[in-house]
């Protein structure tokens, strides 16, 4: 569900033309939806408020200040995975006590600030961690309170790159390292181990994995019960899927229903930590075609888009649906042929869509959807391209909320020596 949707033949967002933004902005342009935004936090409460939960949007996933101040405005706690990103946390004025930290690389610094900031908790990835972040709160006399992130071993049925919680990952650690840390926690006094984390993967379409890790944490949770440690929290991580092409991903209502029954009975905090749910279908990237180029044996749709702007298409053959943004009449004949949707950088790896059935003419429009999760936030200056504007769209108004970037900025922190 989303709010880009075509008038006749133009696409709009909410209640602006697609085509308008691009003449007032320029492009490659990032175009978010605010409706859709607070839509899907709103359905994703509401679908767990039957219960004691803190939804904490996953920062990484979409990083412009505008968009977490959105969400933190409205209630959401946030999922750091930085220093950097703690910052930006700060900045939006989330409070300390609605913020969760995971990485499997913490550093002293980022440890210490964010004990100083008093967040709600540390997901702790392994004993290193958990030993340097003891030696940490000693010296600064606090106690900061801890989740282990424990690796159920699930197969989240996903992507392999953005599945987490399998053996073979580098993400949490075991359930008889994750008990055994528990049950001797003498080394441990300066933190306050107090519930388990788990992130088991991204664009989970299916509530199975879930249930899965969720019955494997249930057991290690009933097992401490036993020896008399009852934790407070259960984190389930985010992972929530989209739809990207023809995927039929659970909706928020669907996936509570599943895992809830399962939850209830633990009797615990839940903290949730969805990202690509909330801000994936809420925007699009605009963007024109420079040049329409046949070969003897192919068509490419050159754009002023690539893959410094999204990488996702590259990084893992992910699938975005692009359409014009603004239908031509003879979009549907059955002559238009296939096309690689390319960008203008220097390597065959850079494609935003293949053998797409597409019809556009130089110095159209294209919309490539799904554009608001794993995209600016992963956007880069490769081939000295300047990176991209923000825009939020919010019913009939506009608003920048990040400039384009010059060829000054690209030169900005650079020294000739
Ligand atoms: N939590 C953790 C620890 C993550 O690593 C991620 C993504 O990598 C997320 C939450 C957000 O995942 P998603 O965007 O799939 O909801």
């Amino acid at each position: 569900m989303h709010y880009f949707k075509y008038k006749g033949k133009t696409l709009f967002c909410e209640n602006i033309s697609v085509a308008k933004l691009m003449d007032k902005y320029g492009t490659p342009l990032f175009i978010y939806s605010q409706k859709t935004i607070l839509d899907h936090f709103n359905k994703l409460k509401k679908a767990f408020s039957s219960i004691d939960a803190l939804i904490c949007y996953s920062v990484k996933v979409n990083s412009n200040i505008c968009i977490l101040n959105l969400l933190t405005k409205k209630g959401s706690g946030l999922d750091i995975v930085s220093g950097g990103e703690l910052f930006l946390a700060k900045q939006v004025g989330c409070p300390g006590k609605k913020i969760v930290y995971a990485s499997v690389g913490k550093t002293d610094k980022e440890i210490k600030d964010a004990i100083n900031y008093e967040i709600l908790m540390f997901n702790v990835e392994s004993i290193p961690e958990l030993k340097r972040m003891n030696r940490i709160a000693r010296q600064l006399k606090k106690k900061p309170k801890v989740a282990l992130r424990f690796n159920p071993n699930v197969d989240a049925k996903t992507h392999k790159y953005i599945t987490t919680g399998k053996k073979e990952n580098k993400f949490g650690m075991d359930e008889e390292t994750v008990k055994k840390l528990i049950l001797n926690n003498q080394d441990y006094s300066y933190l306050d181990i107090v519930g388990l984390h788990m992130h088991i993967g991204s664009q989970i379409t299916q509530s199975s994995p879930y249930i899965n890790a969720i019955k494997n944490a249930a057991r290690l949770i009933n097992f401490l019960k036993k020896q008399g440690i009852a934790l407070k929290y259960l984190n389930i991580g985010g992972g929530l899927g989209i739809i990207y092409d023809k995927e039929k991903p659970q909706t928020a209502k669907a996936f509570a229903k599943k895992v809830l029954p399962l939850l209830k009975k633990l009797k615990l905090k839940i903290i949730l930590e969805p990202g690509r749910f909330i801000v994936g279908n809420a925007g699009i990237l605009a963007s024109k075609v420079t040049y329409v180029k046949e070969t003897r044996t192919k068509k490419f749709i050159i754009v002023d888009a690539a893959m410094n702007d999204l990488l996702r298409p590259s990084l893992y053959g992910a699938y975005h649906n692009i359409m014009p943004v603004v239908k031509s009449a003879n979009n549907k004949q059955k002559s238009i042929k296939k096309a690689d949707v390319v960008g203008p950088i220097c390597e065959s790896g850079d494609f935003l869509g293949k053998d797409r059935l597409i019809n556009v003419e130089e110095s159209e429009g294209i919309a490539v959807f799904a554009a608001g999760a794993y995209a600016f936030s992963m956007s880069s200056n490769y081939n000295s391209r300047p990176r991209a504007a923000e825009v939020l769209v919010r019913g009939s108004r506009d608003y920048l909320i990040r400039k384009r970037e010059t060829y000054k900025d690209l030169i900005n922190k650079e020294i000739i020596v």
